[in-house]
C-alpha cells in the first residue's frame, strides 16, 4: 500500500465513514486506503450487496451474459479492513458532530463523512406489475423475468438507460417501441445531428422510435396493458420500462443543513460548506470552473475517479491542482460502443473526422471558437482515447469564481 499522501498521521484524523456501498463508496475506501490513511473506515450501504457495477445491469446482465458475481467492484484479493454495514439505511446526518444515525437505531461517529448515496430512477406514482425501472441488480432480475420472446415493449424515455435496455430487449427477441419527449434520442447530450445516428442505430436493429411524445400514465389493473400518451392515444404493451431520469438520493439529508437543492452541493474537489463532510459520485453537485456552477455528472467515470480527489483534500487539506479530465462516458447499443469526451455549453460545430455516417464507425468533434471541446464516437475506441487525452485542459489556466451557484445538469445523466 502506497503512503505518499498526507495520511492518518498529518491529517490528525482517525475514523471516516462512508454513507453508500457502491462505485463511489469503494472509490472513496480504495484511494483513503491508498493515501495512506490506516484509520477506521466504516461503509453503509441500504442494499445487502458488497458494491457491485452498474453498467451490465442493461447490457451483458440483462441478456443473461453476465452473472452477479462478474459485477463485483471489489478485486478478488483487496483487503481494504473496512467495517461492512450493509443492508442498514442512513437515516441522517448531523454536521458538526459527524453523526450518521441509521435504519437500526444506531449511529456512527467519525471524524469526516464521504456521502455517496447516488441517485434514484424517475418512478411514476402508479407502479403495477409489469412496470420497472432500472437501478440494482434485483430491478435488473425482474425486468430480465418479463423480457420474454415476442412481448411487446414499451420504453418511457429515450434516454441512454431506455435505449440500451430497448437494444438488450431486441437481442432477447422483444418487440420494443422507445417513446421520447426530445426531437431525437439523447438529443440533449449529443445535439440533433448525432443524436439522429443513433435513432438509425436503434430502428437498424428494429427498435420502433418515436420523438417528441409524453407518456402520462400506464394503463392496466394488477397488470400493465399499456400506457397512455398525453395526447390521449393507448399504446398496447406487455411490459413498461421508465427511463424517465433520476434524482439524487439526499433526502435523508433534509435536516442536515447542506445544500441539497440539485445534489449536494460542493466545490471542486468535492468538499461541503461543512468542516469534514465530502460528497462524491451520482448524488454530489461539483462545482465545475469551466462551466462556472455547481453540477452533477451521473457518469460511471467521473464516479470512480474524482473520490481520489477529495480524499486528498480531505487528508491533506490541501487543494490539488491537477489537470481537469474531460467528462467521459460510453454506452453499449445494438452492437456499437458509443463513447463521449468532453463538455457541451450550447453552439458548438461539429465536424466528421473519421468514418461516416452510413458506415457505424463514426468520430465526430464538437468545436468552440474553433477549439475542439468535446468529441464522441462510434466504435471508434482508439480514436477516442486519443481525444480524450487531448481534450485535458489544465484546471491550473481557470481561475473559480468564490460562489458556487448550481444548475440542473446540461448534459444528459446515464440515469435519464
Ligand atoms: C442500469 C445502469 C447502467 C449504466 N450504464 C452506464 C454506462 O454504460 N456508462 C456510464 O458512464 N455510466 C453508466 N451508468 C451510471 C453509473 O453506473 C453511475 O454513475 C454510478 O453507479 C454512480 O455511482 P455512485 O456510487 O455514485 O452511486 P450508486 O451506484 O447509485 O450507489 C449509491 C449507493 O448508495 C446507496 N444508498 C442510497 N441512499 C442510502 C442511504 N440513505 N443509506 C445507505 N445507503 C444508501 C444505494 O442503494 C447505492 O447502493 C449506469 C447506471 C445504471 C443504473
Amino acid at each position: 500500500m502506497s503512503t505518499d499522501h498526507a495520511g492518518t498521521a498529518a491529517s490528525g484524523l482517525k475514523s471516516v465513514t462512508i454513507v453508500g456501498a457502491s462505485l463511489a463508496g469503494h472509490a472513496s475506501a480504495r484511494a483513503l486506503r491508498a493515501q495512506g490513511f490506516d484509520g477506521r473506515i466504516t461503509m453503509i450501504g441500504d442494499e445487502v450487496h458488497r458494491p457491485y457495477d452498474r453498467p451490465p445491469l442493461s447490457k451483458e446482465f440483462l441478456t443473461g451474459r453476465a452473472t452477479l458475481e462478474d459485477l463485483a467492484l471489489e478485486a478478488d484479493d483487496e483487503q481494504l479492513d473496512v467495517e461492512w454495514i450493509l443492508g442498514t439505511r442512513a437515516l441522517s446526518l448531523d454536521c458538526p458532530e459527524r453523526l450518521v444515525t441509521l435504519s437500526t437505531g444506531q449511529s456512527v461517529r467519525s471524524d469526516a463523512v464521504m456521502i455517496a448515496t447516488g441517485s434514484v430512477a424517475r418512478r411514476f406514482d402508479r407502479m403495477i406489475d409489469g412496470v420497472h425501472t432500472l437501478r440494482t441488480v434485483e430491478d435488473a432480475v425482474a425486468l430480465r423475468a418479463d423480457l420474454v420472446p415476442g412481448a411487446r415493449l414499451v420504453v418511457a424515455g429515450s434516454g441512454f438507460i431506455g435505449l440500451e435496455v430497448a437494444s438488450a430487449a431486441r437481442a432477447l427477441g422483444v418487440d420494443v417501441t422507445v417513446l421520447g419527449s426530445s426531437q431525437w434520442p439523447l438529443s440533449r447530450t449529443f445535439g440533433d445531428t448525432v443524436a439522429a445516428t443513433v435513432q438509425r442505430l436503434q430502428e437498424s436493429r428494429g427498435v420502433r422510435v418515436r420523438n417528441n411524445v409524453i407518456v402520462d400514465a400506464v394503463l392496466g389493473t394488477d397488470r400493465v396493458t399499456g400506457v397512455r400518451l398525453s395526447t390521449g392515444e393507448q399504446i398496447d404493451a406487455d411490459v413498461v420500462v421508465l427511463g424517465i431520469g433520476s434524482r439524487p438520493a439526499v433526502g435523508w439529508l433534509g435536516e442536515s443543513g447542506l445544500d441539497v437543492r440539485a445534489g449536494v452541493v460542493c466545490d471542486e474537489f468535492g468538499a461541503t460548506a461543512a468542516p469534514g463532510i465530502l460528497a462524491v459520485g451520482d448524488c454530489a453537485a461539483w462545482f465545475d470552473p469551466i462551466r462556472g456552477r455547481a453540477h452533477r455528472i451521473e457518469h460511471w467515470t467521473d464516479s470512480r475517479d474524482r473520490p481520489s480527489i477529495s480524499v486528498a483534500r480531505l487528508l491533506s487539506g490541501r487543494t490539488p491542482r491537477q489537470g481537469l479530465r474531460p467528462s467521459y462516458l460510453w454506452s453499449d447499443q445494438c452492437g456499437s460502443r458509443i463513447q463521449f469526451a468532453g463538455r457541451l455549453l450550447g453552439g458548438e460545430e461539429l465536424t466528421i473526422e473519421a468514418g461516416g455516417v452510413e458506415t457505424g464507425d463514426l468520430l465526430m468533434v464538437y468545436r468552440r471558437g474553433g477549439n475542439p471541446v468535446a468529441a464522441v464516437g462510434f466504435n471508434q475506441t482508439r480514436l477516442m482515447a486519443q481525444w480524450r487525452k487531448s481534450l485535458t485542459v489544465s484546471a491550473a489556466s481557470v481561475s473559480p469564481p468564490a460562489t458556487v451557484p448550481v444548475a440542473e445538469p446540461l448534459s444528459q445523466p446515464f440515469g435519464a
